[in-house]
């Protein structure tokens, strides 16, 4: 419980609008999104500027008073929420510091608070003839300072980078107190270390996060929505570096399923078809954008795809002709997980690996955990054309779902050596949390975790930002 003195303390400090007690309001911030992680504390504090947030920070340090940052709450990996583990932390959200501040259209940029959604983002970029890039399913909920926390990545990851590629400046208060002025909007910046760098990736355990800048792009005002049938994961590797090169690096999504996964979709989520006759081993849904009006590019995309029929790297086709076509592409993809709900429980691995060592990945390790977990249905998709799966195995048909699920501890080291084998990231999106803390601490050199934890002392010597995840 926090002492009523800081509690006072606190609301003298910022303000009666900034210090959060009641008990119904806070219980809306401590149910994470899929209701795996409950959260408990009895403080929040709701910062609206920087200097608030850097003289809470502050006072939480000198009174030893540990801090979870929290964005939009979407984070599934229980790193937004207090109490999960021995730490009684306060939570700190940043949802009063909302505003996108501003859109610099010459400098392709645009500059917002830690609370300001992608959604926000996006629509102020969309405004000025202008993409912020980025694009998730959460894009309604999560947060600046969420996104660059955790380094989303999302769809468009191929040919836009993830939230590392995409942020320029970062302005954040540090556990020192201090604020980190490094809200600048340069593409080059050769000053020694990249402070705004660290605090990418970081899950609010080196400061909190008050504003930042990040890269637009010309609006795509062309675009190519396609669904292939492919014989397998090597066809569809080889066939990304071709069209990468056939539309002048204008691949903007290259998405697989299994045949499995497709049936699951049309057996379980109403109103989906299959946008083919026959039945295909594997499916691909690419796009192909471009910011101008140019039609050279649809007809390069056309041959390519003519050639890849020819040749059979492809056996069947589609490309979108109207709006809902391509939107109900996209339903298929997008309904991949739920889905896969009704079929009972599901082992889930949010993986990467490199994108030539795809095929060889899903093989071997499938091949594994048919012999070791007889019946499992391994039925990986994702974005293949950044490397990143969602490698899921699925309890045997008819199976008991709790039986299946005791397997998960013992399924994850399965899969994760495989991951570490081929080179690979135990966690391609969401972060580390309080989830994976043990399986990060296994599985990386120790020479790596050593200088994390290096850097966590030095900026954080009492350890009050967020210090249940990406540590054990
Ligand atoms: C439906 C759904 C789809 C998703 N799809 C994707 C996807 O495609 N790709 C992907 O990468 N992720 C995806 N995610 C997970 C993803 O991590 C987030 O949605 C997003 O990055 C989290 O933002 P948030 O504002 O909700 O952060 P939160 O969940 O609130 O926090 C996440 C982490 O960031 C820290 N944090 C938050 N704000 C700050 C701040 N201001 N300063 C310092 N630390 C802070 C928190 O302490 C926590 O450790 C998805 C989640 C959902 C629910």
């Amino acid at each position: 419980m926090t002492a009523a003195q800081h509690i006072k303390a606190l609301t003298s400090l910022l303000g009666d609008k900034s210090v959060v007690i009641d008990a119904g309001i806070l219980a809306s911030h401590l149910e994470e999104w899929r209701g795996k992680f409950h959260g408990h504390t009895d403080l929040m504090l709701t910062p609206s500027s920087t200097a608030d947030t850097a003289k809470a920070v502050s006072y939480c340090a000198d009174n030893d008073i540990k801090i979870v940052p929290q964005g939009g709450n979407t984070g599934l990996v229980g790193g937004s929420l207090p109490g999960l583990g021995s730490y009684k932390e306060i939570l700190i959200s940043m949802k009063r510091m909302n505003r996108v501040l501003e859109v610099d259209a010459a400098n392709m940029s645009i500059t917002a608070e830690a609370g300001c959604t992608v959604a926000a983002l996006q629509q102020a970029a969309a405004e000025k003839g202008l993409l912020f890039p980025l694009s998730l399913a959460s894009e309604g909920s999560c947060t600046v300072g969420g996104i660059i926390s955790t380094n989303a990545g999302g769809m468009h990851v191929l040919r836009y980078g993830t939230t590392r590629a995409l942020t320029l400046g970062i302005e954040a208060a540090l556990p020192s107190g201090e604020i980190y002025q490094g809200l600048n909007a340069l593409r080059k910046d050769n000053t020694g270390y990249a402070l705004e760098q660290l605090l990418v990736g970081a899950e609010g355990t080196l400061g909190v996060i008050t504003k930042a800048t990040f890269k637009l792009v010309p609006a795509e005002i062309q675009k190519h929505t396609l669904w292939l049938a492919a014989k397998d994961p090597a066809g569809a590797v080889s066939l990304l570096a071709e069209a990468r090169k056939a539309t002048g690096e204008r691949v903007s999504v290259f998405e697989i399923m299994p045949h499995a996964g497709l049936e699951f979709v049309l057996e379980h989520i109403a109103g989906t078809r299959s946008p083919l006759e026959a039945p295909s081993p594997w499916y691909i849904l690419m796009e192909v954008a471009s910011c101008t009006t140019d039609p050279s590019l649809a007809i390069a995309l056309e041959s390519w795809l003519h050639t890849a029929l020819e040749t059979g790297q492809i056996t069947d086709g589609a490309m979108a002709t109207t709006k809902q076509q391509a939107t109900d592409f996209w339903r298929l993809r997008e309904s991949m997980s739920e889905a896969q709900k009704h079929e009972g429980g599901s082992i889930k691995h949010d993986i990467s690996v490199p994108v030539s060592s795809i095929p060889a990945f899903i093989k071997e390790t499938t091949l594994l955990l048919e012999q070791q977990f007889a019946g499992c249905r391994v039925t990986p998709f994702g974005h293949v054309g950044d490397g990143n799966l969602h490698f899921n195995v699925m309890q045997p048909a008819g199976a008991n779902t709790e039986n299946f699920l005791a397997y998960w501890e013992a399924m994850n080291i399965l899969v994760h050596d495989q991951v570490v084998k081929f080179g690979g990231s135990i966690s391609a999106e969401h972060g580390i949390g309080s989830l994976k803390k043990q399986e990060q601490e296994r599985t990386k050199p120790v020479a790596e975790i050593t200088a994390m934890q290096a850097i966590k002392n030095a900026l954080d010597p009492k350890n009050i930002m967020n210090p249940n995840v990406l540590f054990t």
